[in-house]
């Protein structure tokens, strides 16, 4: 039998759960530098890498990274995409307007950090941009306190 993709069923399973996960010490410690606006993130002792968010073992030497280390707020959009679409409960559906994800850098020894950018137009987001952090006005160690990044 031949298939196409036309000839596949795609069936919907609703599914609203709540998940919760262990997050570990690192991203313990990346969350409670979010209750003071702090991002923070680990540095390798042999490269002097930085990651953020902050992770135990360095990607290119493999070495512990125990040092803590506070990043700017001010960084640079080193790359971007426009999204179109978001995922609400398992399936995509059009955003209300296209919006900006981008991949900022807030030291030159920092890994990317994956981020919404707004308070620019999408069509007119340029690499090199300088960016800000920009908090909730209460922050409770959650994701959700880093709100966004905007046009510094
Ligand atoms: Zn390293």
């Amino acid at each position: 039998m031949e298939t196409s993709e036309a000839t596949f069923i795609t069936p919907v399973v609703p599914m609203d759960f709540t998940y919760n996960y262990r997050i570990g010490p690192y991203m313990t410690r990346y969350l409670e530098g979010f209750k003071e606006r702090k991002i923070l993130g680990s540095r390798c002792p042999a490269c002097g890498r930085i990651a953020v968010p902050p992770r135990k073992y360095c990607g290119v030497c493999n070495k512990v990274m125990e040092e803590m280390v506070e990043l700017p707020q001010e960084g640079t959009l080193e790359n971007f995409t426009v999204g179109h679409v978001i995922l609400e409960k398992g399936q995509l559906k059009a955003a209300d307007a296209p919006y900006v994800l981008g991949l900022i850098r807030l030291d030159e020894k920092a890994s990317l950090l994956l981020h919404r950018v707004e308070g620019v137009d999408p069509s007119r987001v340029e690499k090199g941009m300088k960016v800000k952090a920009v908090w909730k006005e209460d922050v409770e160690g959650d994701y959700g306190d880093l709100d966004h990044f905007e046009p510094a």
